[in-house]
């Protein structure tokens, strides 16, 4: 089990992790996702002390990370980012030289090198020099050194990223096949990755714990927030005025529309209850005729860009792959700044 309370990190005035606290049970596969710089390399760095924290604390199975570092660190088997490889080893000599630094005792490397071999299905490519293994080994050797020596805990930073979607199944069933023995924590900037695997999620934004769920309930608590859109021909403040007095409604927006004399309605409804019918009426007595309306339901992917976006803009300026923020979610932004008319009811 892992316990990190209050973690902070500064880079100079930059703050990479905000006060994170959560736990790990055991047992389970854990998901840290969050876009590019969010943090999520510099928390799995500290929690495998690889980095010191600004603040904060760590305990691995009640050991104190920062004060027991030796002693803390064999619960734990780390994928770091980029694993440091070396190209001119052979697999085998890497796995050697690996079980040497985690203290494996000589009588029993060969069995355990040739389990996280078995494990990672590198037992053809024992001989083969990494330099000349493709990126898909090359990640296999990376996680074969983390799970030498069966730790309990398995922490893997970004363990898909750049291989093909055969590779990333495979990998994807070994880490399944992995939590029947071990608690997994693995962290992605991609939400289906994080779904198709984990148990719980933890999204992460800006250095900030925002969600922590299962993938299940976080979909649901979304669902929750029906959105309705609708177009109707009426003048702004009437149409504040007539609405404001149906129940249900979270969060109304009014702004012009497209067409003169029309108005574009935002509504986050609030609860089950459908209030479509209720809308309809409301504007039908007071003569505002409604030429649309759609619901829009949540899924697990706007709960995603809903969390991390409001953070996304400020990040830009030390952000190092802006690349990854998707168009919709800028559109997004842009929108919601242009809207005159935003009431909390
Ligand atoms: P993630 O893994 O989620 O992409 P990182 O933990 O790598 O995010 O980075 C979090 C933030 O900290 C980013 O804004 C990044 O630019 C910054 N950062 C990371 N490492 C350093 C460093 N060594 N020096 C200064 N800033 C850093
Ligand atoms: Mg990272």
């Amino acid at each position: 089990m892992i316990e990190v309370k209050n973690l902070v990190k500064r880079y100079g005035s930059h703050t990479a992790v905000d006060h994170l606290s959560f736990t790990v049970e055991k047992g389970q596969i854990y998901g840290f996702l969050g876009p590019n710089g969010a943090g999520k390399s510099t928390t799995m760095n500290i929690m495998t002390g690889y980095l010191a924290p600004t603040e904060g604390e760590v305990r691995i199975n009640g050991i104190d990370l920062l004060e027991e570092p030796d002693e803390a660190k064999k619960y734990i088997g780390y994928l770091p980012e980029m694993p440091p490889l070396y190209p001119e080893m052979t697999v085998w000599e890497y796995m050697e030289f690996c079980a040497e630094l985690k203290k494996i005792p000589r009588k029993k490397r060969r069995e355990e090198i040739l389990s996280a071999m078995e494990l990672t299905k590198l037992e053809d490519r024992k001989n083969s020099l990494i330099r000349n293994l493709s990126k898909g080994y090359k990640q296999r050797v990376g996680l074969a050194q983390a799970v030498l020596g069966l730790p309990e805990i398995i922490i893997l930073d970004e363990p898909t990223v750049g291989l093909d979607p055969m590779q990333i199944i495979e990998i994807r069933d070994l880490i399944r096949s992995l939590a029947k023995n071990h608690t997994i924590l693995l962290s992605s900037h991609i939400l289906s990755e994080v779904s198709a695997v984990c148990d719980k999620i933890m999204i992460i934004s800006q250095g900030k714990l925002v969600a922590n769920d299962t993938p299940q309930r976080l979909e649901q608590t979304m669902k929750g927030v029906a959105t309705l859109n609708l177009e109707i021909r009426a003048d702004k403040k009437a149409v504040q005025r007539q609405l404001q007095s149906i129940r249900g409604i979270r969060h109304l927006s009014v702004k012009e529309g497209e067409e003169e004399g029309t108005v574009f309605v935002t509504i986050e409804e609030e609860g089950e209850e459908d209030i479509r019918e209720a809308l309809f009426y409301a504007c039908a007595n007071a003569k505002m005729p409604i030429l649309s309306m759609q619901s829009v339901k949540a899924t697990l992917e706007d709960v995603f860009l809903e969390l991390t976006s409001e953070t996304k803009k400020e990040d830009q300026r030390v952000e190092e792959s802006p690349q990854e923020a998707s168009p919709e979610e800028f559109k997004e932004t842009e929108a919601m700044e242009e809207e005159e008319d935003v009431r909390d009811l």
